[in-house]
């Protein structure tokens, strides 16, 4: 177990690594929106881009709060097109919806944060989480030394924690293309082909757990839901209607269930392949108010309401601060 004065000392490391000084700015002007996933208590190297440290969680805060005032994302997004401003904004925003949010809200409540948490109805339902996880815990899981399956031309080395972070995006990618029955069809195979156990999966831990309705219940009034489809398809393969009923759906099933409204959006995968002016039509039509990509960026008035840029974690941070 690391102790925490490591924590912190990669934490700073991290960011100077791509600064290169410990004087630390924001680039350009505007407002910023941050997101995370998952939160650990260490640094986990199957997961170390989409789960954050505690430390990194602190650390990025205190870094925001240098130079923006930390507000909801519906008060950011309201504010951003007014002109002459004198603070700029931020807000934070969490993916998916992991059950170990629940272990950093202290944080959050010790400096006044209401984050927005984005979430997929229908894999709470069925106790799921978004397939890229699947394939990260399986990978990490599985104690194979070289992958071959049918969904890759050539076999891969699983050897060294690089290559599986290599195979992981590979598999992603692949596996992109597939929704529905076809998309829990190939994970099984793909289960099967690194011989690990859906049981497996779940005790491994880089493997986090969506939040519940309960538990989404119990944080009520100290979060924001949003709306990240109903199942986490890559929106650009699926068809018209499929698309159409997970952005409208989703929107609908969590009204019913948080009994408030769900006005704002936010793109599975997030980058400029994952959506186009169809999703957009389709996300005007379900009458929500923005969409946020993970197009990293400052905010400025020019913004277009269905393609709010967003910072992934303090990697992609760390690049916008000179
Ligand atoms: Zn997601």
């Amino acid at each position: 177990m690391l102790k925490p004065y490591y924590e912190i000392r990669r934490s700073l490391s991290f960011f100077r690594s791509y600064i290169g000084s410990a004087r630390i700015i924001p680039q350009s002007t505007g407002d910023l929106i941050i997101c995370f996933h998952g939160f650990g208590s260490r640094w986990l190297k199957g997961n170390s881009l989409y789960k954050a440290t505690v430390y990194e969680l602190k650390y990025t805060l205190y870094i925001i709060r240098k130079y923006f005032s930390i507000v909801t994302l519906e008060e950011l997004l309201h504010e951003s097109k007014k002109n002459n401003r004198q603070n700029r904004l931020a807000a934070i925003t969490m993916d998916d919806g992991y059950s170990s949010i629940l272990n950093i809200m202290d944080i959050f409540y010790s400096v006044n944060v209401i984050p927005s948490v984005f979430i997929c109805p229908n894999l709470i339902d069925n106790c799921s989480v978004p397939f890229p996880e699947i394939i990260r815990a399986s990978v990490f899981s599985s104690s194979k030394v070289i992958l071959n399956c049918q969904f890759l031309n050539k076999s891969i080395s699983l050897w060294r924690n690089n290559e599986k972070r290599r195979a992981i995006s590979i598999l992603i990618e692949i596996f992109k293309n597939y929704y529905g029955n076809k998309l829990k069809e190939n994970l099984c195979i793909l289960l099967y082909d690194l011989e690990v156990s859906n049981e497996q999966i779940q005790s491994h831990e880089i493997y986090d757990p969506l939040l519940s309705w309960n538990q989404i219940d119990s944080l009520s009034g100290d979060i924001h839901i949003g709306s990240h489809t109903l199942n986490h398809y890559h929106l650009s393969t699926i068809s018209d209607a499929a698309a159409g009923q997970e952005i409208l759906n989703s929107k609908q099933i969590i009204e019913k269930r948080i009994g408030r409204s769900c006005d704002i959006f936010c793109y599975p995968f997030g980058n400029q392949n994952s959506f186009s002016t169809r999703e957009i039509e389709l996300i005007r039509g379900a009458d929500y108010n923005y969409s946020v990509t993970l197009e990293p960026s400052f905010i400025s008035n020019k913004c277009g309401k269905f393609e709010i840029p967003r910072f992934n974690g303090l990697r992609h941070l760390c690049k916008s601060f000179k």
